[in-house]
Order: structure tokens, then C-alpha cells, then sequence
């Protein structure tokens, strides 16, 4: 049996899918509760997330089109923030990022994965990271309350985590740990914590004083690594614009959102995304996100199935 498939055999997938269903349930719930409405995806548009790392082209040609895979919805949750009197949305999002064979060494990173991206109007990030904290121990004790024979067989125990998580900031973290200080504290933690300040994708927001960018990144504890992120948002016009050039990237592919912010549309938001795979993969405790992915697609390696 080829490696990329026979796990499907394994007969803890069981416990496992069902570790994924309640923690799918327990987002819902969550979501509904608070008003937040659940949106369908979309997988082909003419701009996507542009990320702020290198991937390869994953673009198709349709009647002369240029479209691409959704990277993330970031710029589509923009859009529908449009909308008055939404209290907030969410997506179960495929995302497609063709990540170089390297980071297939990670055991996080899938090139095909699904992502629950949250935008929520009229917050500031802290606000944002409350929402998340009380979604997350809801989830956690969610799943340790519903799968309590099946996290025994997986032999995980799950700690609901507790509030405030713990924050830091990027920059104070590369000063003491390196370029590799994300994988460093979270060996160190014990439960999930903040990381702020990230220079990233032009979206996130930079504090026009401050110069800080307020954006964040969830990290699992345990060497589990990233699990969200996200940051408030840019919505005035001139500030994209000069972010994107600042990125040295092409406004082109832009003109159409570029033209809805011109108009003063795009309204203060701020939000996340977490990947389902990698919440999966920490709370059933598994070293590499093969194994709790039914058809893993994992950087560098031959899909067979
Ligand atoms: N979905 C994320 C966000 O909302 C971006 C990402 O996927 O990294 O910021
Ligand atoms: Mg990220």
C-alpha cells in the first residue's frame, strides 16, 4: 500500500474523524450562538490572498482568465464586511498553497487544506483575540466532554486552556530566541499563547504612529506551532495602495478590490484563520498532520489518490 494512503487503514481513524467532527460541531455551535454567520467558500477568482512567502502558480486559464485556487478569503471576507448590521462570518474554506517541497519535512504544512476564516466588524484585535480564546476553550472542553473514549484510545489528554493566553511580541521574541522563535516557545508552553506584530501581507493593519503592525499568530503549545492568524484590516484606500507597491507587487490583479476601497466601501474589520487539519493534529496529539489527514496532500510528495 502506498505511504500517502495507508493510513486510511489505521483503526484509530475512527477516533480521529470523530476528535474532527466534534471539534467541527463545537465551532458551529459556537458560531450560531454568537450570530456569526457561516458562508460557502469560493476556490477560483481573479486575485487571492498573495501571502507573504513564495508558492508556486497555482492559477488556471479559463476562456482567456486568469484565475486563482483561494489561497485564503481574506480579501472576499473583506467584501462581504460591506454588508451592515453582520455581526461576523466564517468560512470552511479549502485553501491551495503549493508550498516548496521543504516544508513537507514540517508536519504541518499540507499544499491542500481547510481553513475556518472568521471576520468580525468593528473590532480591535484584542477583541478579536477574546472572541478566539472563548472559541478555542469551548472547542477544547467541547471535545474533551463528547470524545472522551476515543481521546483515551488516541491516549491524549486535552487541558482546556486558560484565560487571558499568554501574549508576546514578535520582535522581543527574535531578539531572545532567534529567527526560529515560534518553533522555541512553543516547545517551551504549555498552553496556547500570542505572538503580535508580525510584517506581513499588506491587509494587516500598521498602526500609523506606532508603526507596530496589529496583527497576530495563535500558536499550539507542546512544538505544535502556528495555529491562526490573522490582524485587523486596512480599508482606506491610499494605505492598500501604497502597501501593495511598498510589496513590490503588481496593483493589477487589485483593480477591482482597489476600486471598491477607493469608493470608501471596505469598512474596519478584523479577523483570522485557523487551519482544521492542524487543530486535529493537536488535539489528538499526532506528530504529523498525514496522520490525521484522510487524503493528505503533503508538499513535495506524489499525490496517488
Ligand atoms: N485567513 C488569514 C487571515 O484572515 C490569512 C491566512 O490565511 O494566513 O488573516
Ligand atoms: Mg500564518
Amino acid at each position: 500500500m502506498q505511504k500517502t494512503i495507508s493510513h486510511l487503514m489505521k483503526p484509530e481513524m475512527k477516533e480521529i474523524m470523530k476528535v474532527q467532527s466534534a471539534a467541527l460541531k463545537a465551532i458551529d455551535s459556537f458560531m450560531y450562538s454568537r450570530e456569526i454567520l457561516h458562508l460557502m467558500p469560493v476556490m477560483l477568482s481573479p486575485v487571492t490572498d498573495p501571502l507573504c512567502h513564495s508558492v508556486f502558480d497555482a492559477s488556471i486559464d479559463y476562456y482567456g482568465q486568469k484565475l486563482e485556487l483561494t489561497k485564503s478569503m481574506i480579501l472576499h471576507k473583506q467584501l462581504v464586511m460591506m454588508a451592515d448590521s453582520i455581526k461576523g462570518i466564517y468560512i470552511v474554506s479549502p485553501n491551495i498553497r503549493l508550498e516548496f517541497e521543504e516544508c513537507g519535512k514540517s508536519g504541518k504544512h499540507l499544499i491542500e487544506f481547510s481553513q475556518v476564516d472568521i471576520e468580525l466588524p468593528r473590532v480591535s484585535s484584542r477583541e478579536f483575540m477574546d472572541f478566539t480564546e472563548e472559541l478555542y476553550s469551548y472547542v477544547f472542553s467541547f471535545v474533551k466532554q463528547e470524545c472522551k473514549q476515543e481521546l483515551k484510545k488516541l491516549g491524549r489528554k486535552i487541558s482546556v486552556p486558560i484565560k487571558p493566553f499568554k501574549v508576546f511580541d514578535s520582535t522581543e521574541l527574535k531578539e531572545k530566541f532567534g529567527e526560529d522563535f515560534e518553533r522555541i516557545v512553543s516547545e517551551k508552553e504549555k498552553q496556547p499563547f500570542w505572538i503580535t506584530d508580525y510584517y506581513r501581507e499588506f491587509y494587516d493593519k500598521q498602526d500609523p504612529e506606532t508603526k507596530k503592525h496589529v496583527n497576530y499568530d495563535l500558536v499550539y503549545p507542546e512544538g505544535f506551532g502556528e495555529a491562526l492568524s490573522g490582524g485587523e484590516r486596512e480599508f482606506e484606500f491610499e494605505i492598500i495602495k501604497r502597501k501593495i507597491l511598498e510589496r513590490k507587487m503588481d496593483l493589477a490583479p487589485y483593480e477591482s478590490y482597489l476600486a471598491v476601497a477607493e469608493k470608501g466601501l471596505l469598512k474596519p474589520t478584523a479577523g483570522g484563520g485557523f487551519g482544521v487539519e492542524r487543530l486535529i493534529r493537536f488535539l489528538t496529539g499526532k506528530k504529523h498532520i498525514r496522520e490525521v489527514t484522510l487524503f493528505p496532500r503533503i508538499p513535495g510528495e506524489k499525490i496517488v489518490l
